[in-house]
């Protein structure tokens, strides 16, 4: 059998389970054979039948000495059967499995698992799971069993396929890395890892080829980003800028710029100035001042005759920028236009045209800016907001809009550094650190629902004094059978508590026009309390709020409260958020004690990471990354950490190994979204 084989040629993989192994994507024996277990139980422990004292899980191995009886009970089928060892007996039952009367052939051996309970007063073996003991290898008991994700396949007989394929394949699995790296890294044979990653001999034998595997999909994927990077570098760009002077932007300003916006600044145009094309990532904690970074980049291209994109997830965000950045450029002499899905058609066309003869400079917008429609006159530079809300594809679709453009992506979302690394490697990092000056710590507490009336008149305190809150729901519409607060129906309610003030409700399939209305307002400082789902999430800026109250705190990601938190805080007055939330559950409460204890937005990252898992914590595929058949981020970041010497030593030294090279590059066509 060879690996390019069909897996409908594999013996016992009929139509029903070909059709299904498809739609998990196998096709190939290959395929099969790097479909690998999702768990595993320990089964490796017989017990003998005199040790058994208690209601536990046990795996026993002995015979069945009589034919099995069955009794009827109402509706029930019990089939009951002794099964004895050298040491006893015990008695096992299954419950409505009438036809296991006639599977078991006394005198065979078998292992039965499953757990004791007391049935009648004797402690009996229920329902348990059983192999027959033959001359062939055990898979189902007596070892550390696989657990695949199967549907329409049974697990015992898939373990059964798996281990046909493994035993048929005629040669050894070849093996692609090079023996200087395995070695180095103490990492095994790839067949050895294939074999044990579904059958492992013992613990370490599953640890060694966990290991390898991983190092294999994470050495890979580094190396073709690494590649990617390459050669976006090597590239030069064709956009010229004569003129690097900022200054007069810098005039504009209410405040200076920090020394790190001023890092940042210089890092970029140090690259320019080497001709090279712009791809680099700009990561600053919320509140930490990108805006004002992406304006200055955005103004250097501009001043040289180009156009610059600044695409925003939200069109409440898009709208904020084009408030606060037009004005800035008007004064200038230059022109910026508004793209959002929201546009009547004959604005749109307006805009469109804008775009089109280069009347406008800065094009601020949504998703709405990569629609076919828009063209444009020679964009210099994009520059994406919130990165982390959109997919790679969608940068990509920006870039394909002009000659080589110019990239410029930013984001707030603290991702572990290792994870940065991953994620980004395409890309030159710059960090803004610090925060703009006169900003305080951000008290936040967490609360269950008995301190409501404190809470009020806490958030009343911090309106009388003149400043504005936000309250987060984490529904729109209130649903009957949930117990969680949705907006329209809180807001409400808070308009009855607090009389008088002004309170306006804003969720994301509003019209976009009621939706800018209320924002408006709210910057402006005539809405005192804005009740809001996550929409206000991302980027918004009113520096006159001072009070986050969340409800139902327990349904958010630690990232998303971070943002969250990110909203107050940003002007010179003291700021708190008030986590509100009954959850009984420990790591409920252990997550939201994490923002209690800092404000560091890596380390809230790395909690969450942590505590929420991978799946989790990515999402959808958002961030572009491939789906790992076996490494997870989290956990094997030390291995991600000892690849990156290895892929750079790889590329830098020239070194030569073609399948190494082979299984990189059919990785990149696989996975093309990451390009
Ligand atoms: P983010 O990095 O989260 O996008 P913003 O760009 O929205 O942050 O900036 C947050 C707030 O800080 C804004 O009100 C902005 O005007 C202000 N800000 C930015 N840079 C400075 C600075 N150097 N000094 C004072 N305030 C600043
Ligand atoms: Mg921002």
């Amino acid at each position: 059998m060879k690996l390019t084989d069909s897996v409908s040629l594999v013996k016992n993989i009929g139509e029903k389970r070909l059709l299904s192994l498809n739609k998990q994507g196998v096709y190939t024996v290959k395929d099969l054979i790097e479909y690998y277990p999702r768990t595993y139980k320990d089964r490796s422990n017989i017990t003998d039948i005199n040790l058994i004292d208690d209601e536990e899980f046990y795996c026993i191995r002995g015979r069945i000495t009589d034919k099995p009886d069955i009794i009827r009970k109402g509706v029930y089928t019990i089939v009951k059967a002794k099964i004895r060892d050298n040491t006893g007996y015990i008695e096992a039952v299954w419950f409505n499995r009438g036809y296991l009367k006639n599977t078991f052939k006394t005198g065979c051996e078998y292992i039965f698992m499953g757990k004791t309970s007391y049935y009648l007063n004797k402690l009996t073996m229920q329902n348990p799971e059983y192999e027959q003991v033959t001359e062939k290898e055990l898979l189902s008991s007596g070892r550390i069993v696989p657990v695949y994700v199967l549907k329409d396949i049974n697990q015992k007989i898939f373990r059964n396929i798996i281990k046909q394929v493994l035993d048929e394949i005629t040669a050894e699995i070849e093996d692609f890395m090079p023996d200087e790296i395995l070695h180095r890294h103490n990492l095994p044979s790839l067949d050895f890892a294939i074999k044990n990653i579904h059958f492992p001999q013992d613990g370490d034998s599953f640890y060694l080829a966990r290991k390898r595997l991983v190092f294999d999909e994470l050495f890979i994927m580094q190396s073709f980003l690494f590649r990617t990077k390459r050669m976006v570098q090597r590239e030069k760009s064709t956009i010229t800028i004569n003129d690097y002077s900022y200054n007069e932007i810098l005039e504009k300003l209410p405040f200076t710029l920090t020394e790190d916006q001023i890092k940042v600044i210089d890092e970029i145009t140090e690259d320019l100035k080497k001709g090279n094309v712009l791809n680099r990532l700009i990561q600053g904690d919320v509140g930490s001042g990108k805006t004002v970074v992406a304006l200055v980049l955005g103004y250097l291209l501009i001043k040289n005759g180009y156009q610059c994109s600044l695409m925003a997830p939200t069109d409440v965000l898009a709208t904020q920028h084009y408030k606060s950045l037009n004005k800035i450029l008007e004064d200038l002499g230059y022109k910026t236009v508004l793209l959002t899905g929201s546009l009547k058609a004959s604005e749109k066309k307006q805009v469109y045209n804008d775009i089109k003869t280069g009347k406008a400079n800065l094009i601020i917008g949504t998703h709405a800016l990569i629609q076919k429609g828009v063209e444009y006159y020679n964009l210099g530079i994009c520059i994406t907001d919130e990165q982390h809300r959109f997919g790679v594809r969608q940068r990509e679709k920006l870039i394909e809009k002009g000659n080589n453009p110019h990239v410029v992506v930013m984001t707030a979302t603290p991702i572990p550094r290792t994870l940065a690394l991953v994620l980004y490697a395409d890309l030159d990092v710059s960090v803004i650190r610090s925060m703009p000056p006169g900003r305080q710590k951000i008290d936040t507490t967490f609360v269950d629902s008995t301190f409501y009336n404190k809470v009020y008149s806490f958030v009343n305190k911090e309106i009388q004094k003149g400043h504005q809150a936000y309250i987060i729901c984490p529904l729109v519409e209130k649903n009957e059978k949930s117990q969680l607060k949705a907006v329209d129906d809180y807001t409400e309610s808070l308009r009855q508590i607090f009389k008088g003030l002004n309170i306006s409700g804003i969720y994301g399939k509003m019209k976009n026009e009621d939706k800018e209305k209320i924002m408006d307002n709210f910057a402006k400082g005539e809405i005192h309390i804005l009740v809001s789902t996550t929409v206000i999430e991302v980027g918004i800026n009113v520096p006159n709020a001072t009070v986050m109250l969340i409800e139902n705190a327990e349904r958010f990601g630690l990232s998303q409260l971070h943002q969250l938190r990110g909203r107050v805080g940003r002007g010179q007055d003291k700021s708190y958020c008030i986590l509100v939330s009954d959850t009984k559950s420990k790591t409920g409460k252990e997550r939201l004690n994490v923002m209690l204890k800092t404000t560091d937005g890596f380390k809230i990252s790395q909690e969450d990471l942590r505590l929420r898992g991978q799946g989790d914590f990515f999402g959808t595929r958002q961030h572009g990354l491939p789906d790992f058949k076996i490494a997870n981020l989290y956990e094997d970041m030390d291995i991600l950490k000892s690849i990156q010497d290895e892929v750079t030593d790889f590329f830098e030294n020239k070194k030569d190994y073609p399948k190494l090279k082979e299984k990189i590059m059919e990785f990149g066509e696989k996975n093309k979204l990451l390009l």
